[in-house]
């Protein structure tokens, strides 16, 4: 079946279309670029810039697949977690297409998603995976048996999400919003063990994360560099906090991996999309003979397809589709995988 994608969860417009783990198309509109000033996603300028491009945007991805809208036999839409304005725009939309076309429609979770895409790539994920969630709102660690019926949470983060530690570390070194890139850039000219700074609930037998007390090291650093007149090296401190950061994230995963008796690890979220993590990941996959598996960067941030991706598991399941007064959840937990 030819099953369209529709997320709109925080300031990306995405639609796409696959058929099974086959990528037909993947259009996506961000107003990035207009909260870059705001330091963050400004929620009201996101809905609005939804509501703009939702229309274009599904048209550029039904004519990149070279589809028409009557082809399609099921709609996916992101309804939770994320902003709440941002999810109706989506979710409105989508309800809209499949009244309109008389086809199921199915409610499902962003953060499976970000772990489904990782089929158009690879192929089908092999049962069971350890997946290694890292986005601008989220750090999990999750056992997925099945993407449409069985993830369990096994650790998060009890305070800052990964990317949200890239955003705030970054504006601390005047780098731009969003964060993770330039951090990922500057590191590359830097020393990583110029500066140890903390790993939080590093070795506590937890597969939680905690990064606040990271970015706290990262500001002392900067105001004592400014207080004794010493310039400061941008490079090291980026290289040093990605440092800490990916060490954690590694660690905890294959030892999720090894605890499970799991030999495959996916990676995503916006964050896989760091050159460093990816590196390391493959080293330490490597050493501990675990397979590892991370989507392609563009595949990593918000998207349709990935949406789109669940939505064809989720269909293959069986599952029985949302009804048309299906409501949006802001924290829709990541065990739920279909809202409602
Ligand atoms: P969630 O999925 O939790 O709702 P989100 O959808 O906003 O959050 P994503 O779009 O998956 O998050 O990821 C955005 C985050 O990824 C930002 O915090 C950004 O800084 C980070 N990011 C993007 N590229 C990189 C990179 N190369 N290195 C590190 N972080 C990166
Ligand atoms: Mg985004
Ligand atoms: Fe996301």
């Amino acid at each position: 079946p030819l099953i369209l994608g529709i997320e709109s969860s925080c300031d990306e417009t995405g639609v796409g279309l696959v058929r099974g783990c086959e990528l037909l198309s993947d259009q996506v509109a961000s107003s990035v670029a207009e909260h870059a000033r705001f330091g963050g996603v400004v929620p009201e300028v996101a809905s609005r810039a939804h509501l703009e491009a939702m229309t274009p945007t599904l048209h550029r991805a039904l004519d990149g697949a070279g589809v028409k809208l009557a082809d399609v036999d099921a709609i996916a839409v992101t309804a939770g977690p994320g902003l709440a304005g941002a999810l109706l725009v989506g979710v409105s939309a989508a309800k809209a297409y499949a009244l309109a076309l008389d086809k199921p429609l199915y409610g499902v979770n962003h953060l499976v998603g970000h772990v489904a895409v990782d089929q158009l790539e690879h192929g089908p994920l092999p049962k069971p995976t350890v997946a290694l969630l890292v986005s601008g709102g989220h750090t999990s660690l999750l056992l997925v048996r099945d993407l449409a019926t069985d993830v369990r949470l096994l650790g998060d983060t009890v305070d800052d999400a990964a990317g949200e530690a890239y955003d705030k570390v970054a504006r601390l070194l005047d780098l731009p919003y969003p964060g993770g890139p330039p951090i990922d850039r500057a590191a590359r000219e830097g020393d990583p063990s110029a500066i140890r700074f903390p790993r939080g609930k590093w070795g506590d037998g937890t597969y939680d994360f905690s990064f606040s007390g990271l970015k706290t090291a990262v500001a002392r650093w900067v105001e004592e560099s400014e207080r004794s007149g010493s310039p400061l090296s941008v490079p090291d401190v980026a290289a040093a906090f990605q440092e800490a950061v990916v060490d954690v994230l590694t660690r905890k995963a294959v030892d999720a991996c090894r605890a499970h008796g799991v030999e495959h690890l996916v990676i995503s979220g916006g964050v896989a999309a760091n050159s460093r993590l990816r590196a390391l990941a493959e080293e330490r996959c490597a050493r501990a003979g675990i397979e590892l598996r991370v989507p392609r960067p563009r595949l990593c941030t918000d998207n349709g397809a990935m949406i789109a991706a669940l939505g064809a598991e989720v269909v293959a399941a069986g599952l029985p589709p949302s009804t048309l007064d299906l409501a949006t959840d802001t924290s829709l937990p990541v065990s739920q995988v279909l809202a409602g």
